[in-house]
């Protein structure tokens, strides 16, 4: 599909730095208030980071039964697009994980056509072949889906992964149908605990995350591509208190998220116990903040639904 050129597109090649952390520089676009990450010269293809990124044939990202809460987190989260989105039958999702979303959709709640992309080979591999679905292994960018059209299209932490995300927008506004909902859930560069925590900030993970939305700045991204935005909250039960804990946790403790990266496989060492005790002290007050900012520009994701504007070309 040829990307149409939009007249009206923010080029971000206005901007200044920002925030440093270490060798990394965050550049801020004067216009639309993007923030990203200077790039360094030769960046490696996403493939190559994404590739083992779900680790094993089970596609596993975590130890010690946790990958069973995801699928719970993954059966809520098909619930909300039952609810947001009550009559649709038809849903690509970009970046599926496993699939689990799709899977629930497809089986508890009357979808029809449930596709996703994925490029990371093992999770690729467990959605097709142990859950049945349909799955792109390329970037979206790359994938020739003209004629396609879904009712529901969505992003679960998967933007701030990109580069130019106004590419990916506008290709999926080529996607969805002329009533379809885009669903994106991203981090809140505005969060109460970034603001604070600053480079101990969970959701800052300059490994991955190449890009930084606030509330105001993705709803202008989405506008300059025809949307119009419908719902917007800062709250996730999956993310938002924890993210809140390990950032404060690491931040008081001058330690660099040894807790999540534990949960990740890592290695078990005697500060493990002791953060442990600062996440049950401390998990009362975040879950309650996290809720009380459920509906400000202050929580720790961002989660959007937007429509098509009347009169945009499908
Ligand atoms: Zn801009």
């Amino acid at each position: 599909m040829n990307v149409p050129e939009n007249a009206a597109r923010c080029d971000h090649q206005n901007h200044k730095e920002a925030y440093r952390f270490g060798a990394a520089g965050l550049l801020r676009c004067e216009a639309c208030g993007l923030v990203f990450v200077d790039m360094p010269r030769e960046t490696p293809s996403p493939d190559l980071v994404y590739e083992k990124y779900y680790r094993n044939e089970t596609a596993a990202r975590f130890n010690f039964g946790i990958e069973y809460v995801i699928r719970l987190f993954r059966f809520f989260r098909a619930f909300k697009m039952f609810t947001v989105c009550p009559g649709a039958r038809t849903i690509m999702d970009i970046g599926s994980g496993r699939g689990f979303m799709l899977y629930y959709l497809k089986k508890y709640y009357g979808y029809t056509r449930a596709a996703g992309i994925q490029i990371s080979r093992n999770a690729v591999e467990f959605s097709r072949n142990r859950l049945g679905l349909e799955i792109y292994d390329k970037d979206l960018l790359e994938l020739p889906l003209d004629n396609a059209r879904f009712e529901v299209i969505t992003m679960w932490h998967v933007l701030e992964h990109l580069t130019g995300p106004d590419k990916y927008i506008e290709k999926i506004s080529g996607l969805l149908g002329e009533r379809g909902k885009l669903i994106i859930e991203v981090p809140n560069f505005n969060s109460w605990t970034r603001v604070f925590t600053r480079g101990r900030w969970l959701s800052l993970d300059l490994k991955h995350h190449l890009t930084f939305f606030t509330p105001e700045s993705l709803t202008l991204m989405l506008e300059r591509h025809g949307f119009a935005v419908e719902t917007v909250h800062t709250f996730s039960l999956e993310y938002s208190v924890f993210t809140s804990l390990q950032s404060i946790v690491s931040w008081l403790t001058n330690s660099d998220h040894d807790f999540f990266t534990w949960l990740q496989g890592g290695d078990f060492t005697p500060r493990i116990i002791f953060h442990s005790l600062l996440f049950v002290a401390l998990s009362p007050l975040c879950f309650l903040i996290n809720a009380l900012l459920y509906f400000s520009k202050y929580g720790e994701v961002i989660f959007i639904v937007a429509g098509k504007k009347c009169g945009q070309p499908v």
